[in-house]
């Protein structure tokens, strides 16, 4: 079947070619998010024959929410921030996706971002369904009161809609766990209990899970060495670039760095580095911790922090934000392996290019996933009153990371499509299993 036949609402519509022809995009449109998952759904869907019924619930949001949210300012004036939430499946369970804080937030951008968080839990069989969340604010130039006001309200906003069997929300960019513990309490001052449930990614002693701060760096590290003993090739020597040091950059390298693996280079915002005999990553983090920044690093060179995607390396992370990797630089990349910490790191143009060069791509929807599946047992712990050993959660999570690496693996060998098509198919099988079962309601 062809995706003609498909009749969108037409506001999403206008954002959709129906036939996607990459070649003809501008590079405004290669980078739109939305679009990215659009094309990489659609082929999937495609390649699996999906019942063109499924095909249509599938493609577009169950729910898009949009507030604003009036703040008082410390200065005396009044403030008013937009915020999203897009729920795109509930099928499976209840929505699940963070919250992004980003003065270039957009809807299409949430939209791409609760679709993947839809396949994602898909891909790691966790009983969510996927949501997301975002506020256009610049959180630099905010005072913790102005962010404190500015949650409270964005939460308050959405209660009707958030809830632990509803949807759940967790941090992302430029979220934490303080922000987890406001929404919490918030959406907990209206229900007149405690319902720590209702979040994940709080502080450890309201409801927070040992091991969810580190979860995705360290299912990042679990698909590394996966990717390694499947391509034969030993951890001692492996050198590894990682882009962004934020919760998930900085985590994979500490993990990756007490594993063996050498990390050669860390590209931030604001400035790189570059050591070809390795970062001393413990190092690294107190000289952050102290100075606010990795610049000025005495173990390691100054580099360009753009430049240091396209260095020769066996391992390139990138695991700040979306289309990074694009038609422009993809084919200067000199990496053996790409694992997509972030969220939509690589666009679809460049998919093609790295495929032609045979680069082993571990998409983010896999990647990344520890963080998620992390969430989940902090979802379980908090309904249970019951709470696991730092161990239990690693041990856990390894378990899932490895399956779910081995599954898109056999996938991609028995259907003959690359690893992220291979995770889309199984993801999007997934769901559709379920939504063809539960039926339409009508
Ligand atoms: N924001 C993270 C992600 O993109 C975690 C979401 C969650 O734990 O619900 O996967």
């Amino acid at each position: 079947m062809t995706t003609e036949s498909l009749v969108p609402a037409a506001e999403l519509q206008r954002n959709l070619p129906m036939q996607h022809q990459q070649q003809t995009l501008t590079l405004e449109q290669e980078t739109n998010p939305w679009e990215a998952q659009a094309y990489r759904f659609d082929l999937a869907a495609r390649k699996l024959k999906l019942d063109q019924g499924i095909w249509k619930v599938l493609r577009y949001p169950t729910r898009e929410l949009i507030v604003h949210i009036p703040v008082c300012m410390d200065n005396g004036t009044i403030e008013v921030f937009t915020g999203y939430r897009v729920q795109h499946s509930v099928a499976r369970g209840p929505g699940k996706g963070g919250i992004r804080y980003a003065p270039d937030v957009s809807l299409d951008e949430v939209r791409a971002l609760a679709s993947w968080m839809t396949w994602k839990c898909a891909v790691v069989n966790i009983p969510f369904g996927g949501a997301k969340g975002g506020v256009i604010c610049d959180p630099k130039r905010m005072s913790q009161g102005e962010l404190e006001r500015m949650t409270r309200r964005y939460t308050a906003e959405l209660i009707e809609f958030i809830g632990p069997e509803k949807d759940v929300p967790a941090p992302d960019m430029n979220t934490n766990e303080q922000t987890m513990a406001w929404i919490m309490d918030t959406y907990s001052m209206h229900m007149r209990q405690t319902v720590t449930s209702v979040v994940t990614g709080k502080p450890v002693n309201i409801g927070g899970s040992r091991g969810r701060r580190e979860a995705t760096g360290r299912g990042i590290s679990v698909c590394c060495d996966e990717a390694l003993k499947h391509l034969n090739l030993p951890v001692q020597g492996c050198r590894v670039i990682i882009q962004g040091f934020g919760n998930v950059g900085s985590n994979a390298a500490k993990l990756l760095a007490e594993k063996g693996y050498t990390i050669i280079g860390i590209a931030e915002f604001d400035g790189g580095l570059f050591n070809d005999r390795g970062i001393d990553i413990p190092n690294l983090l107190s000289h952050r911790a102290r100075t606010g920044s990795v610049t000025g690093f005495s173990g390691a060179e100054p580099a360009e922090p753009h430049q240091l995607l396209t260095q020769p390396c066996d391992i390139l992370i990138p695991a700040a934000t979306e289309n990074v990797i694009t038609s422009q630089n993809a084919a200067q990349l000199q990496c053996r392996i790409l694992c997509e910490g972030a969220n939509g790191p690589t666009t679809v143009a460049a998919d093609d290019i790295l495929e032609q060069k045979g680069v082993f791509v571990i998409p983010d929807i896999l990647a990344n996933a520890g963080g998620v599946t992390a969430s989940y047992f902090e979802w379980v712990q908090d309904r249970m009153g019951y709470f696991w050993t730092e161990e239990e959660v690693n041990q856990r999570l390894d378990r899932i990371m490895t399956d779910s690496f081995q599954d898109v693996i056999s996938y991609s060998t028995s259907h003959d499509v690359n690893n992220r098509i291979a995770a889309y198919m199984l993801a999007i099988d997934r769901v559709a299993y379920t939504t063809k079962q539960r039926g339409i309601y009508a």
